[in-house]
């Protein structure tokens, strides 16, 4: 039997001239680039005068765990057009995807409020664009987190374009108010009052790419990325931004879902036994804020469905990281198998499918639905 799933961690390619196209010349010199080594085996990536290089996998005709060559895996035949990725998700099993851009999740290394401003609304009307081509695409809108009103502008546009969601960085640019504070309240007024759901994608900046060097340090790098989408959710609940605002939902994609319930036992300790050093005043507990409006994605974590099953955090959600390196492409249905051929019914739609129906119930339940 085909397990049937959405995604809520996904990416899709930029078309390579989207800016240079759709932006002034002055402008689009200064936006994300990739530049690949003369051997290939390094890239280069450049924002806006500044750059940070990382190694590239070799080349490689050897197997790996999930039974594709590296190359294989890094190119997933749908990787660059949508009408191909369309066909590997049915072949995979899966429906609707929460779809992050790629050299977008560099935007947020920008510091110039006029570069962001312009960048975020050429890429906009390019995913509105993928949007309308399939509802099974739900495209996040990316928005300048450099100037308020630029953001509530956008989120405004976007929303009357019919985009669902909004891609957020996980921390505000250096001398740039943090998300706890006051300056960005339109913002979450404007969010929630659209429905527009926050989109966040751990691991982007080049600090979080490669912190630490030496033996161990590529696969540490990989945990140390998800740390920033974690303090992200718990500055999100803490400062109260969700508590005034409970309409607001936050999904915090590829940082896996067990760290849920831990970050709520210690927002909920410090909340208690520190109350009176600390000034939040909250409506409800921090873990009970973080259960109720924050949403965790994983892939392969063989302890996320316990986060459900055995820790009462609902809102764990698959994701499958096409056509990424990190995702399940080529064994997306081995891996469900694995996670949830032990479990109930219920609690395999909740994660597959429920908690994201819940944040963009627009998709609906998949054509295949009872017929695999
Ligand atoms: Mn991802």
């Amino acid at each position: 039997m085909k397990i049937l799933s959405n995604s809520g961690d996904s990416h899709n390619m930029e078309p390579p001239n989207l800016y240079s196209d759709g932006l002034p010349k002055a402008l689009a010199e200064r936006m994300p680039r990739s530049v690949k080594s003369a051997d290939g085996g390094s890239e280069t990536i450049y924002v806006d005068g500044r750059s940070f290089s990382r190694d590239l996998p070799k080349i490689s005709t050897i197997k790996g765990k999930n039974g594709l060559t590296l190359t294989e895996a890094l190119r997933a035949p749908g990787s660059e057009d949508m009408t191909t990725r369309r066909t590997d998700l049915d072949q995979e099993g899966i429906w609707a995807e929460l779809i992050y851009p790629s050299v977008g999740l560099w935007n947020s290394m920008i510091t110039d409020p006029v570069l962001a401003r312009e960048a975020v609304k050429v890429a906009n009307d390019w995913a509105v664009d993928i949007q309308h081509q399939n509802i099974r695409h739900v495209m996040p809108a990316q928005i300048s987190p450099l100037d308020v009103d630029d953001a509530v502008a956008e989120v405004s546009r976007t929303a009357s374009l019919g985009l669902k969601a909004v891609n957020l960085p996980c921390s505000t640019p250096e001398g740039f108010p943090d998300f706890n504070r006051p300056y960005w309240e339109p913002l979450w007024s404007v969010m929630e009052e659209a429905g527009m759901v926050i989109a966040v994608h751990t691991g982007v900046s080049g600090d979080e790419a490669v912190h630490f060097r030496g033996p161990g340090a590529g696969t540490v790098n990989y945990l140390w990325a998800s740390y920033s989408g974690m303090t992200m959710a718990a500055f999100m609940v803490a400062s109260g931004v969700l508590d005034r605002h409970p309409n607001l939902k936050l999904v915090i994609s590829e940082a896996g879902a067990t760290w849920v319930p831990f970050v709520g036992d210690r927002l909920n300790e410090a909340y208690r036994q520190h109350s009176d050093f600390i000034r939040d005043n909250l409506t409800r507990l921090p873990k009970e804020i973080l259960y109720d409006q924050v949403y965790a994605t994983f892939q392969h974590d063989e302890s996320a469905v316990a986060a459900l099953t055995g820790m009462g955090y609902n809102n764990v959600m698959w994701g499958s990281d096409y056509p990424h390196l990190e995702g399940t492409f080529g064994h997306t249905q081995k891996t469900l198998h694995e996670l949830f051929d032990d479990q109930p019914a219920e609690v395999r739609h909740r994660i597959t499918q429920g908690a994201f129906l819940e944040l963009f119930p627009h998709v609906g339940s998949s054509p295949l639905e009872g017929k695999e």
